[in-house]
């Protein structure tokens, strides 16, 4: 089908680009072509955020949507023998880094290595019943002690390789699908928008540093002083392992989050646009904190009236991460009528 393979098409060219939270450049670089072709004007801020601005009607309210650009990953903190130890920038899965491929981004350019351990064959017994603590693990280079100390710093930052590839027909799975396929999505609803007329101005934000500090989301709201925020993020999706409880259904269009995190009104009018178009939704309860982007719109300056739609996936923070390409489809149908029928004079 044309959309999924547009969508997997972004999807792949974005996850093969590395954007580990404080290093999002060789993502953002690629990231503003795609956003320039789609809106009147782009800007990078301070901090590395991407605003690409799409005028409404002159002088309309504003909204704000955002998915952060940046993904978990590794940073060197010591050059041991010709191996490097590692600190985690995010939270990486400890239990499946082992034999992971990785890039080291050096000041010279990018270098392959490979997320070494002790074989199975060398482990006591009670060791290999244990997962790996982090001060087991290293990076191999394949490089000798000379040449990695010549060319890796401590500091330089880690990004995991993984291909990404489509399972079935509407799947697709790789690294950095958190937040890449939120990304996406953002694409596609400025695609739909090309033909479609809107009063409210659209500013779309890529994040930076989500998974540390919400840093980029703080800044960025405070900069663009939204009407109404909209945060893409990804969910849990239900898996072996994961019960009903703790994830959502998947292949059943995006998650629309409910509770003290997010503006009853704005919600209610997502649901609303979803059931006027037909367009499938689920329901996702967030009892707190949401941990994401929407967590930072919702308190900057006085307040702002926020959402949050998220893509359901499996294995999470994993490089093995999966999305529903139609989900993906659905949710920036979704956005793409929930803005176009924004009244000028609408307050949630
Ligand atoms: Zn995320």
């Amino acid at each position: 089908m044309a959309h999924d393979d547009t969508a997997f098409r972004l999807l792949a060219e974005l996850t093969g680009l590395s954007g580990v939270s404080g290093q999002e450049e060789p993502l953002r670089t690629a990231l503003r072509d795609h956003l320039a072709s789609r809106v009147d004007r782009v800007r990078t801020d301070a901090l590395g955020n991407l605003l690409g601005i799409k005028h409404g009607q002159p002088a309309g309210p504003r909204l704000l949507l955002a998915a952060h650009m940046d993904e978990i990953g590794l940073v060197v903190t010591q050059i041991e023998g010709g191996f490097l130890r590692f600190a985690r920038v995010g939270g990486a899965d400890l239990r499946v880094l082992p034999a992971q491929e990785v890039t080291v981004h050096t000041a010279q350019g990018d270098l392959p290595g490979v997320v070494a351990s002790r074989p199975p064959h060398v482990l006591g017994p009670e060791e290999r019943r244990r997962p790996f603590r982090q001060a087991q693990l290293f990076i191999d280079l394949g490089l000798e002690e000379a040449q990695v100390r010549e060319r890796v710093q401590v500091g330089d930052f880690v990004s995991l390789r993984q291909e990404t590839v489509r399972l079935g027909q509407a799947f697709a799975t790789g690294k950095a699908v958190d937040n890449r396929a939120s990304l996406v999505v953002l694409l596609r609803t400025l695609d739909h928008l090309q033909t479609m007329a809107h009063a409210w101005e659209v500013v779309a934000l890529a994040t930076v540093q989500e998974e540390i500090t919400l840093g980029g989301a703080y800044t960025g709201t405070y900069s663009v002083r939204p009407h109404v925020g909209i945060a893409l993020d990804v969910t849990f999706a239900r898996q072996p392992g994961v019960a009903d409880e703790e994830g959502v259904a998947w292949d059943r269009g995006p998650a629309i989050a409910l509770g003290p995190n997010i503006h009853p009104r704005v919600r209610e009018r997502l649901v609303e646009t979803a059931q006027r178009h037909e367009i499938p939704y689920v329901e996702e309860v967030l009892p707190g904190h949401s941990g994401t982007d929407a967590w930072a719109i919702q308190v900057t300056r006085s307040g702002v009236p926020t959402g949050l739609l998220s893509l359901p996936i499996r294995n999470m923070h994993t490089p093995g991460e999966t999305v529903c390409l139609r989900d993906m489809e659905r949710t920036a149908r979704l956005l793409a009528h929930f803005i176009a029928e924004l009244e000028p004079d609408w307050t949630p």
